[in-house]
């Protein structure tokens, strides 16, 4: 490193200022203090490390930045929270200078002013990598959060926007350019995810039974919500929303979306949803399958089932 722990602590404070009306003690301190809500306090964190999650000689630090704050804010948008405050703990390696630490930082600045909330502190460590953790706390108003486990059989199932397309830009990214204007969004769609942090309040006002983010991939998530809810499904993989640049493997297994996948009581009340959120955020709410009482099945366009394979990112396979 180029400065001293101290130099850079005072610069990433000069990057975070100007945080939000309830901090009161912001980065500089020994810890942070906010002003605390009225509501439920929703905490998740989670840890992006070099090597796994990203690549210093693919993605911009803003990038990586970006992302490290956008898939929390996904996990509190899957919980129909409201995202308030972020802190990061930072494990940087020898090689990495001042500038790109800086950088990183001007993409979490990024992020959370696009999403109304403040990183207000975290802490600075060395090692043989570099590993972003966020930890980010929601609010979401007493009782009204949207957990994975209560789909009900003739639940119907939505998702919103496309899949596939991160999956795809990991794949164009690494093949190199030319890529085509679908390609490029792909590639941004991979490496600046859109949480659905505006869209999930919708849902949870129009009835979602439950609800988890798409970050291990469409069937994977979709098995998750059927276990926690102790129910089974039939999924229509022919109405599952592709990217233009995806694969049906990857639309399907491919991760990394953070799209909102929920179930909603009836089909009248994911309409309804579906119109708000088009009208509102301009983001498509497709129904791709129902809850039934037990059994994971794919419905082809015969209407005879299969077996619904899980395929997904596993982060321990
Ligand atoms: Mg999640």
């Amino acid at each position: 490193m180029d400065i001293s722990e101290d130099e850079l602590i005072t610069a990433i404070g000069r990057v975070l200022s100007g945080t939000g009306p309830d901090v009161l003690v912001p980065v500089g301190d020994d810890a942070a203090v906010v002003r605390g809500g009225t509501g439920d306090l929703v905490l998740t964190t989670d840890a992006l490390v070099e090597g796994t999650h990203f690549d210093r000689t693919m993605s911009t630090p803003r990038d990586i930045g970006y992302k490290a704050i956008a898939v929390s804010l996904s996990d509190i948008a899957a919980m129909a929270g409201s995202p308030r405050y972020a802190l990061c703990a930072l494990t940087l390696s020898g090689d990495v200078d001042a500038g790109w630490t800086m950088e990183l930082f001007g993409g979490m600045r990024e992020a959370t002013d696009e999403f109304a909330c403040a990183l207000v502190g975290g802490n600075l460590a060395r090692g043989s990598e570099v590993t972003v953790a966020i930890t980010l706390t929601g609010e979401v108003a007493r009782g009204a959060v949207v957990r994975r486990s209560g789909a009900e059989p003739g639940d119907v199932v939505v998702v919103t926007g496309t899949l596939g397309g991160a999956a795809a830009g990991r794949r164009l990214a690494r093949r190199g350019a030319p890529w085509t204007e679908d390609e490029l969004h792909a590639i941004h769609r991979h490496e600046r995810p859109a949480p659905r942090v505006g869209e999930a309040p919708v849902l949870a006002r129009n009835g979602a039974t439950s609800m988890i983010d798409v970050s291990d991939g469409l069937t994977r998530d979709l098995v998750r919500i059927c276990e926690a809810s102790g129910v089974g499904v039939r999924l229509d993989p022919a109405k599952v929303p592709r990217h233009a640049a995806a694969a049906e493997g990857e639309a399907l297994g491919g991760g990394e979306d953070y799209e909102l996948l929920a179930t909603m009581p009836s089909a009248a009340a994911a309409a309804d949803a579906a119109g708000e959120l088009a009208d509102v955020f301009a983001t498509l709410l497709t129904p791709i399958g129902t809850i039934a009482v037990d059994g994971l099945q794919t419905i082809d366009d015969t209407g005879a089932t299969h077996p619904l394979e899980p395929s997904g990112w596993d982060h321990f396979a």
